[in-house]
């Protein structure tokens, strides 16, 4: 990465130098850093107390092993993470993700991101993210709540209600984060708010299953009238993915107004210019834990099904929302969205735009929504979670989807007015970073250095 502040290149390049493996991480400092290029030359101090240097470290990393024994009765090993990033405005909050391509250069990008994120939302919660490189698909129940009980034996010495609050994430749905309170409470002999995406008999907050792909519409439609006088009404949507994320999406988008034509997961993506049918991707994905695949047989039409992601950035649509992972859209496909006339790019997943991608949409006039903006209605509705639990009281739907969507168009002019300010106008992916970054480094200067 260039910059045109040496403070800002000095810190990248002992940053570059001590994580040379850590690629993800590093593509997502790049990133935020040069949005960050304006303020740092405004406001002196930042350099002076070396914030920036700071923020790029996490407070703390945990690492541990995860030993269970599987249905053969043979001890299996996984690894275990958490990074505590930064909690200048609040106890660390962000997922947990079980994936076989989990590393700590995937979580520290994770973490990072979430602590401006978090600070979008206007809650005070700071920024963290855990998991492992255990994989739940074609485990047992029973495989996957002994794998859950190991994990949370350790991780239940350094999390609590008020220093470290995890969620879910790729691979944690329900049943694992069910599994992981259990057994904090049978450790702890605790009942508290540790854990959020909780279920509704024991402390989860109505809406939270939906908020992300709910709040990532909210986002969406707020953007696309304020920025460009428009609506997701009539709009075709391609959305990759096919778990919580892309599900509650197609559900919002669809309830807008929009027809989505296609839903993916890591095998191949469905197509169905009838518009997806939400209830067969839900039984698929939700009830039977199976493969997109399955959704053509079921719903006849036109419906076809490809293997391989990447040619569902080849379908012609208005808006594109992509729903499953980081780096799912390089540059060579943002082409093929710029080619299809798009009008809107909101980012569901983390970091699904790679640096090159993203250039693509700016160079092209397309809205960009970055994640870190269009995705916070998840932990946002987590930290409505962690109200509700401390006040022991439980809200109804309509409350807790309500201030999701207060929320989401606060995040859409706060950081329209952040770019403003800085003279980026109408760029939201600089002010969802400038307007993240400036709540936690006044915290930062605060706080005092060695906090
Ligand atoms: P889920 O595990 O419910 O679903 C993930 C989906 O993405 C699945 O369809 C999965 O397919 C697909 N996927 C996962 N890895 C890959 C890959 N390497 N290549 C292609 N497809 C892949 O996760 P979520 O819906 O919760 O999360 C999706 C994204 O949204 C992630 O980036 C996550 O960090 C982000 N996010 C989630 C939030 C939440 O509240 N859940 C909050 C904010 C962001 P398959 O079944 O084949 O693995």
């Amino acid at each position: 990465m260039k910059y045109q502040s040496a403070y800002l290149q000095k810190v990248y390049d002992g940053l570059a130098a001590r994580n040379p493996e850590q690629t993800e991480f590093l593509e997502a400092v790049g990133e935020v850093l040069e949005s960050l290029e304006p303020v740092v030359s405004a406001n002196p101090k930042i350099e002076e107390e070396g914030i920036i240097e700071r923020l790029v470290e996490p407070e703390r990393v945990i690492l541990f092993r995860v030993p269970w024994v599987d249905d053969e009765g043979k001890v299996q090993v996984n690894r275990g993470y958490r990074v505590q990033f930064n909690s200048a405005i609040g106890p660390y909050k962000g997922g947990l993700r079980f994936h076989p391509s989990v590393n700590l250069s995937i979580l520290k990008f994770l973490g990072f991101e979430q602590i401006f994120k978090n600070s979008l939302t206007g809650l005070p919660i700071g920024g963290g993210k855990g998991g492992s490189d255990f994989d739940p698909k074609g485990k047992s129940d029973r495989e996957v709540m002994k794998f859950c009980q190991s994990f949370m034996t350790e991780l239940s010495k350094h999390i609590g209600a008020d220093t470290d609050v995890p969620a879910g994430d790729i691979g944690v749905g329900g049943r694992e984060i069910g599994y992981l309170f259990g057994q904090y409470k049978r450790l702890r002999n605790e009942f508290t708010g540790v854990l959020t995406g909780k279920g509704l008999t024991y402390g989860g907050s109505l809406a939270r299953t939906q908020a992300t792909g709910y709040g990532l519409c909210y986002y969406t439609e707020e953007a696309l009238k304020t920025m460009r006088n428009e609506s997701l009404k009539g709009k075709t949507v391609v959305i990759s993915g096919s778990g919580n994320v892309a599900i509650y999406a197609c559900e919002k988008a669809t309830q807008l107004g929009a027809k989505v034509v296609t839903v993916s997961d890591s095998n191949g993506y469905v197509y169905d210019p009838d518009g997806i049918k939400l209830d067969i991707v839900k039984q698929i994905k939700e009830v039977e834990r199976g493969r997109i695949k399955e959704y053509v047989g079921r719903a006849g039409g036109q419906a076809e099904y490809h293997e391989g992601c990447k040619g569902v950035w080849t379908v012609k649509a208005d808006i594109y929302l992509p729903c499953a992972t980081q780096n799912e859209i390089d540059g060579e496909s943002a082409k093929s969205i710029v080619a299809n006339g798009a009008i809107a790019v909101c980012e569901g997943a983390n970091m699904p735009s790679t640096p090159e991608a993203i250039a693509e949409y700016k160079n092209a006039g397309i809205l960009f929504g970055p994640a870190k903006a269009a995705n916070a209605g998840g932990v946002a509705t987590s930290a409505l979670e962690m109200s509700q639990n401390s006040e022991r009281l439980s809200w109804t739907f309509d409350e807790v989807d309500n201030k999701l969507k207060t929320i989401m168009e606060n995040i859409v002019h706060n950081s329209a007015a952040a770019a403003e300010k800085y003279g980026f106008k109408g760029d939201l992916q600089v002010g969802a970073n400038i307007a993240g970054f400036e709540k936690v480094c006044d915290a930062m200067l605060s706080q005092g250095i060695a906090y």
